[in-house]
Formats: C-alpha cells, sequence, structure tokens
C-alpha cells in the first residue's frame, strides 16, 4: 500500500489503555486533546469559567497548576463543576499530591525526579494506586537531573528518555504501571527524537507536545511541525499544544493538527487560497471572518472560500459548500452543484446561511 493510500488510524504505534475519569487514552484510542488553566487556581470560579469555556470547544482533558496547599484543597470544589478530568500538575511536593487525590482528582502529572525521597513517591504511589488514578511522569528538557546533563552534555533525547526510565523503573517497582509519559523539550527535533527512541522501547502512552513552544505565531508552527511528525509517525495517544496565548487557541491548534492528519473530525474545515491578482473580491476579508464564524461549527463538513474561476469552482466544487470569487460577485456552491450568484456585499451572510441549513 502506498503511504498516500494508508489510513493514519492503522499506522498508530501500540500502546497500553490507561483511563483519565471516563477518558480513554492509548490502545489505539482517538487521539485526546488536553490543555492547561492559565487562571490562578486559588481563583475557583475563574478557574471553572476557563475549564468550561475549553470543554465547550473541545477540551477532552484539563491540567491546573497545583502551586501550594491553598491551590489543592480546592480541586474538590472546581471538580465538582466541570464534566471533564481534571489533573493536577505537581512539583516538589508530595503532600500537594496526596491532597489532589483525596480532592478527588483524575491523574496526576508529576517529575518523580523532582518529588525527592523515594518513601515520598511510594506515598503518592500507593493513593494513587489505592484510588485507581494514572500518573504522567512530564519530563521536561528544562528540569533534568544533574547526571544526566553530565553525561549527555546538555538535554539529548537519550537523555530525556534515561530519564524517564528511572521514573518508570521506580514506579513498575511499586508495582504500578497506570502511567503515561511525557518527554517535552522547546527543541523540536530534540522532543521528536525523544518520543521516537522512547515509542521503540516502550508501549505506555503517550502524552505529546513540544513544550514551551512560544506566543502563537511562532508556537503554533514549532507545535504543528513536532506534533505532525509524531503524529504522522503514529506517535502520541494525548496532547497539548503549548502556547503563550489563550488555552481555547491551544485546543484549536490541536483539533486543526488533528483534522490536518486524518486522526479527528471536528468541526469545519475551511479550505481558502491565498489570493493573487486575479482575484476580484475582498478574499481575505471573507475568508478571516468565515473562519472565525466556523470555530462556533461543532458539525464536520468542508467550506472553500476561493478568489476566482481558476480554481475556485474546482474547490468550491470538491467542498460540501464553496464560493467561488468573480469580479464583485461569487458563485454559491453546495455539493459540487450552482446554488446561486451573490453580489459580494452579500457573500458572507449567503454563505454562513448555507452553513447553518448544512445536516
Ligand atoms: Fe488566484 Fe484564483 Fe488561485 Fe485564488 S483561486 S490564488 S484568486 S488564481
Amino acid at each position: 500500500m502506498k503511504r498516500a493510500e494508508q489510513k493514519p488510524m492503522e499506522t498508530r504505534r501500540k500502546t497500553r489503555t490507561i483511563y483519565v475519569g471516563k477518558v480513554p487514552v492509548g490502545g489505539g484510542h482517538l487521539v485526546v486533546v488536553q490543555s492547561m488553566t492559565k487562571t490562578n487556581t486559588l481563583d475557583v470560579e475563574a478557574t471553572v469559567k476557563q475549564i468550561q469555556s475549553l470543554e465547550s470547544i473541545g477540551c477532552e482533558i484539563i491540567r491546573l497548576a497545583v502551586p501550594n496547599m491553598k491551590a489543592a484543597k480546592v480541586l474538590g470544589n472546581i471538580k465538582k463543576s466541570v464534566s471533564i478530568p481534571v489533573i493536577a500538575d505537581i512539583h516538589f511536593d508530595w503532600r500537594l499530591a496526596l491532597e489532589a487525590i483525596e480532592q478527588g482528582v483524575d491523574g496526576l502529572r508529576i517529575n518523580p525526579g523532582n518529588i525527592g525521597a523515594k518513601w515520598k513517591i511510594k506515598e503518592v504511589v500507593t493513593a494513587a494506586k489505592n484510588n485507581l488514578i494514572p500518573i504522567r511522569i512530564g519530563i521536561n528538557a528544562g528540569s533534568l537531573e544533574k547526571d544526566l546533563l553530565k553525561k549527555y552534555g546538555h538535554p539529548k533525547p537519550e537523555a530525556l528518555v534515561e530519564s524517564a526510565e528511572r521514573s518508570i523503573t521506580m514506579l513498575e517497582g511499586m508495582d504500578f504501571t497506570n502511567i503515561k509519559i511525557s518527554l517535552k523539550g522547546s527543541n523540536v527535533l530534540t522532543t521528536v527524537d525523544a518520543y521516537r527512541l522512547f515509542s521503540d522501547k516502550y508501549d505506555y502512552p503517550l502524552h505529546i507536545g513540544v513544550s514551551e513552544s512560544g506566543p502563537a505565531s511562532t508556537g503554533i508552527i514549532k507545535s504543528s511541525v513536532g506534533c505532525g511528525i509524531l503524529l504522522s509517525e503514529g506517535i502520541g495517544d494525548t496532547m497539548r499544544v503549548s502556547l503563550t496565548a489563550e488555552p481555547e487557541e491551544e485546543v484549536r491548534v490541536a483539533y486543526e493538527i488533528l483534522k490536518a492528519l486524518g486522526l479527528r473530525k471536528k468541526g469545519a474545515e475551511l479550505v481558502s487560497c491565498p489570493t493573487c491578482g486575479r482575484c476580484g473580491i475582498d478574499l481575505p476579508g471573507l475568508a478571516t471572518e468565515v473562519e472565525y464564524r466556523l470555530r462556533k461549527i461543532n458539525k464536520p463538513m468542508k467550506i472553500a472560500v476561493m478568489g476566482c474561476v481558476v480554481n475556485g469552482p474546482g474547490e468550491a466544487r470538491e467542498a460540501d459548500i464553496g464560493i467561488a470569487g468573480g469580479k464583485g460577485i461569487g458563485i454559491l456552491f453546495r455539493k459540487g452543484k450552482i446554488i446561486k450568484k451573490i453580489k459580494e456585499k452579500d457573500l458572507l451572510d449567503e454563505l454562513m446561511h448555507e452553513i447553518s441549513q448544512w445536516k
């Protein structure tokens, strides 16, 4: 079978399934989209509002920073008001992890390397085991063990994998395998190679992403390249696009990456041309507004907004609904058939009306 003919789901690497709340991760299940709140966790109202907003656009798991005991103690209140699984992100203090479990969280993200003594990790692992919740071992290039940095010189992929192996060995030694792994760095190729190396050796489900990838303008590109390479090689069971931007943007971009690879179907896909000297309408204005309005539409459909008759009718015909521009006008297509000719000033309204009628 030629590469282009392969179905993406058939090429996914085999991992075991774990459950974060009711959400299956790994084992060939759909790649799960997650994000992280950017509010102060102690501000329960603002945090719940942000999670509900993320839920409404398809976020499937949410992670919250738990920097201190006060934040750990409000997790139960937050969890009561949201429907998606909540993961507590804990560093350094094992007691925060115990309290988070007490508060009913659905998963933990820890880096055993910074929790310290083995007995502290054992307490966390025992509590996770008793409450049937998974632990993500989150390895980050920015916080690798000192001896590994010395051994490898800098955060090489092999160093990230060795760090993960240490934690896995420790947790497996405590008879705990309800684990998922992440091996993130801000360097795209290091991150990609670390995940490749790891998935050649282990079948634990993988949370993928490029860490600290930057503001949206560059972060979206780094995340798309990094996650795109990994997902196209069948690596990755859940993902977060980390952006210095609103978390809603992280979720939107994650779905766009997954849709581009045929791994998820969600909402509308917009095709629009780059425009050129042949374009006879304000296509950039129209496409920008259509793209914005399509974010609120959950029906899987393909929309084409094209500038002229060169590629316009072809693309518009291939789409479920399309516009091919002319001089101050547009031709509206539905399932490949011309519906009508519309004046430029009415194009947006008519197109959105047609989209709203789509079943
Ligand atoms: Fe130019 Fe027409 Fe192609 Fe758009 S569809 S880029 S306007 S030739």
